[in-house]
Order: C-alpha cells, then sequence, then structure tokens
C-alpha cells in the first residue's frame, strides 16, 4: 500500500463504467501518465455499474499491480448517478474528480482542476469549450438544460462537461443528500459553497458508444424536473382553475343564449366533447400527482442507494 506522506493532497479519481472495455487501458494509460507527473498522491476509483463485457477483469488485472487503481463492482446496473454516490463513498481523497473513462474529457486537464481548486474553491466545474457531438444530441441538451432551468430555476453553467473537482468538505455534503432519485447536477447547485467553472478542450468519445439513448436522457430529464420543481403540481392548479372558469363562462354563455337570444338544440356532440377534454386533463393530473406520489413513496423506504458485490483495493468499512 501506498504510504502517506503528510501534507501531500490526496487526489481521487471517481470513474463510472458501464461497459467501456474498449476504453479502460486507454483511459488508465492517459491517466496515470498525467498523475505521476504532479505532486500528489491518488487514488483510481472505478465503480463497476454491472457491466458484463471485459471491463471488470480488465481492472482488476491493472489493480493487481497498480494499488492506486480500485474498484467498487456494485451488483447490478443502478445507473450512472448512483454509481457516481458509490465512488464518492468510498473515495478517501482530499480532492475528488469525477470523470468518464470515454475520454471525452481529457486527463491532461485534471492539473488544471487541481490548480484551480487550490485557489479556495470547494467545487470547479469543467465547460466545455466547444461541444463535439451530433447535431441532434446538441438540440437535445439545449432544451433540457434550457427546460430545466425553468422549471427548477437552478442556474447550472452551460455546456457542463463530466470534469469536475470539489473538496473533502463539499462531498461529505453530498453524501449527506439522502434522496433516492438523483440528479446530480441539481443536487451539487443546491449544495452551493464556493464554486467556479474552467473551460476545458473536448475530444470524440475514445470507443464504445454512448449508454445514453433518448429514452434514458428523458428519464433523466424526468429525474431533473420532479425532483427538484414542483411546478408541475402548481400548473395543475392553475390549468384546473382556468379550465372551470373557462367550463363556467361557456355554461353560462350558453344559457344565456337559449334564454334570451335563439333557441337552439343543445347537441350532445359538444357536451362529449367537454367531458372528454375534461376527463382527459383530470387524468392527466392526477398522473402527475401520481409521480410525486410514487417519488415520496420511494424516498420513504430508505433504502441504501446502490449495492456492493465486490471491492478489489478497498478495505470494507463501517459505513
Ligand atoms: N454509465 C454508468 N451506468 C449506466 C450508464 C452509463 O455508470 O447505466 C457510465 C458510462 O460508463 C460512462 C458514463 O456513465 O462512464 C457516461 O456515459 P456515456 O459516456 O455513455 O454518456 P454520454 O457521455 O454520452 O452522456
Ligand atoms: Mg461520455
Amino acid at each position: 500500500m501506498i504510504q502517506s506522506v503528510p501534507g501531500l493532497k490526496k487526489l481521487s479519481l471517481v470513474v463510472p463504467v458501464y461497459f467501456e472495455e474498449e476504453c479502460i487501458l486507454q483511459f488508465i494509460k492517459e491517466t496515470a501518465s498525467v498523475l505521476s507527473t504532479l505532486n500528489v498522491e491518488y487514488e483510481i476509483i472505478f465503480i463497476d455499474d454491472g457491466s458484463a463485457d471485459n471491463t471488470v477483469e480488465l481492472i482488476k488485472k491493472a489493480a493487481e499491480t497498480q494499488y492506486s487503481i480500485k474498484l467498487v463492482e456494485l451488483s447490478y446496473n443502478h445507473g450512472k448517478q448512483a454509481a457516481v454516490t458509490a465512488g464518492i463513498t468510498y473515495a478517501t481523497g482530499d480532492y475528488l474528480l469525477y470523470m468518464d473513462p470515454d475520454l471525452q474529457d481529457p486527463p491532461v486537464e485534471i492539473p488544471r482542476f487541481i490548480e484551480e481548486i487550490e485557489k479556495g474553491f470547494d467545487l470547479v466545474f469543467g465547460i466545455r469549450k466547444e461541444k463535439v457531438d451530433g447535431i441532434l444530441n446538441k438540440l437535445f441538451s439545449r432544451i433540457f438544460w434550457g427546460v430545466l432551468e425553468k422549471f427548477t430555476g437552478l442556474k447550472i453553467p452551460k455546456g457542463l462537461a463530466v470534469m469536475r473537482i470539489f473538496n473533502r468538505k463539499f462531498a461529505n455534503k453530498f453524501l449527506e443528500y439522502p434522496e433516492q432519485n438523483r440528479f446530480i447536477e441539481g443536487i451539487f447547485m443546491h449544495i452551493g459553497m464556493k464554486r467556479t467553472t474552467l473551460l476545458i478542450a473536448q475530444r470524440e468519445r475514445f470507443a464504445g458508444k454512448s449508454k445514453f439513448n433518448f429514452k434514458r436522457k428523458m428519464r433523466l430529464a424526468f429525474d431533473a424536473i420532479f425532483d427538484f420543481s414542483e411546478i408541475p403540481l402548481k400548473a395543475a392548479v392553475r390549468l384546473g382553475f382556468l379550465l372551470f372558469l373557462v367550463g363556467f363562462l361557456y355554461l353560462a354563455g350558453i344559457i344565456i343564449a337559449k334564454l334570451f337570444i335563439i333557441d337552439f338544440q343543445l347537441g350532445w356532440p359538444s357536451i362529449m366533447g367537454a367531458i372528454i377534454i375534461a376527463s382527459g386533463l383530470q387524468l392527466f393530473f392526477i398522473g402527475i400527482a401520481a409521480i410525486y406520489i410514487g417519488r415520496t413513496y420511494k424516498e420513504s423506504k430508505k433504502r441504501p442507494l446502490f449495492s456492493v458485490k465486490e471491492l478489489t483495493n478497498i478495505s470494507e468499512r463501517s459505513q
């Protein structure tokens, strides 16, 4: 085991991996070559989120000779948010740097992150100079972050990269958040403290495919909105009231017309129309309320956030 040198800061890289066999070795090579030039003690904590390829074997093999490489294997696919939480739980560094193994955010930027946080910040967010992505993905991100800001009021910096560094104080605060539905960027903004941003270059994914297809992205967007916003609930109240008002005026109009202006046959189609619209809206908003109730139920069970299958180069700690 590496002996701690008094006064030397320790850096923990927190890296979630899910079917990343094509990236792992290159990632280890690039990060190790950057980290070895720095005047810090370090550990690389990989959290395997239930990969069924060679990801785990490759990491374990590397960990046999490099003790700074550590692995937390989750029992099954929990999703990136829980994986990152697991990594932060096991990290022991003074600074924690969270990045993906796909090398989209290049490891050569690590020294700049350390330099920046040492200026006295609690959190340094990486911001992409220019997003390397398809047009559709870019459009989706744009809409996602735009809607999110409107709904939640969270002022999340634009062009956020995955790479970010934070200190022990910030990490401990993060671990105090008990929610099951974890939207990490939201939690990070909610923690507040002293934060800043750092412009970094970005590359294409080194190899493999993005795990975030449209469905997953939509799920994340839902998590984000329903966890950090009560606007959907408030919208239900407002729209419900507006509909009541419109219906009331409509009915009053018909009665007045019938009594004083013209005699006409009141048809059932219009009534059907009104019933369908009203019941549709009711169902819609009952559904929204149900989503919140479901989430409250999930939180109320207070289940552990993740389940660990095996630890490599990490001794089990009493949590
Ligand atoms: N990931 C994970 N669990 C999942 C999906 C993804 O731990 O269920 C990891 C994945 O290995 C990668 C990171 O989350 O390290 C981001 O995924 P990806 O690069 O596929 O997404 P993108 O960069 O396209 O948003
Ligand atoms: Mg990526």
